[in-house]
């Protein structure tokens, strides 16, 4: 299979399933415009995190990693009336070009974006009383993955869902000698995950337009291992 089937692929589901949004083609098309890197979650897997957020009956996400807003968007509509997401992008220049799309999308009101490094920003959101959040999606540097999953502990409760993005890095994340800083981030993240009590999780491999990779989703149950 190739990348251009893939593409296909998920052009057909994403036709019928997904649909043209003016608000998201808007927010891709202005991150085009800014220079940003293509790198934001596709159509469908936005879809996903829609879903999910709303099958978590979420009222509060956190996002760590914005870049121009896409998913971003896909999660504030999830939310119901009074819902919040807070979104944590390091680089101002993205966070200006998201501002203005998440605008757009008539949810300014629904969304706090914090310019900083999330390592920074995070403490602060956890010394200022946020949380706990009920769906957290992780993806900004992937070398931080460990002290995210910190952080998502710290601000998370029981119920409460985590996601992270980019796990599998077209295959690479079985390769214990990578040298690649971004490999070793996830394969820590998911030994991390895999040895907390509190935590029961899974792993899917994707392919689509966006090529081959992987989405991580971990249930907060409290609770210990036996009763996961
Ligand atoms: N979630 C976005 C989407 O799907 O639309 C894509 C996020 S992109 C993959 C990763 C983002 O994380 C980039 O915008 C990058 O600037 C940001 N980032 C990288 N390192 C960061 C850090 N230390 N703290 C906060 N954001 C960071």
């Amino acid at each position: 299979m190739t990348l251009a089937q893939w593409t296909e692929v998920d052009d057909y589901f994403n036709g019928l399933l997904v649909g043209p949004d003016e608000a998201l083609d808007a927010a891709v098309e202005a991150g085009d415009g800014a220079g940003l890197p293509a790198i934001q979650v596709a159509a469908n897997q936005g879809k996903l995190l829609n879903l999910l957020a709303r099958l978590q009956g979420a009222r509060t996400v956190l996002e760590i990693g914005t870049l121009g807003g896409y998913s971003t968007i896909w999660l504030a509509r999830a939310l119901p009336e009074g819902g919040k997401v807070v979104t944590l992008e390091a680089d101002p220049a993205y966070a200006e070009v998201a501002r203005a799309n998440i605008e757009r999308a008539g949810l300014a009101d629904v969304v706090e974006i914090r310019v900083g490094r999330a390592l920074d920003t995070l403490p602060e959101l956890a010394a200022q009383g946020h949380g706990p959040f009920d769906v957290v999606f992780i993806d900004a540097d992937k070398p931080s993955n460990p002290d995210y999953l910190a952080w998502s502990l710290k601000l998370t409760r029981p119920g409460s869902l985590i996601i992270a993005d980019n796990v599998v890095r077209d295959g690479e994340v079985v390769d214990g000698a990578s040298e690649d800083p971004k490999v070793q981030g996830v394969r820590r993240f998911t030994e991390l995950v895999a040895a907390e009590p509190t935590l029961t999780a899974t792993a899917l491999q994707t392919v689509g337009s966006k090529g081959y990779d992987g989405l991580m989703m971990a249930l907060v149950t409290g609770q210990a291992p036996e009763s996961r």
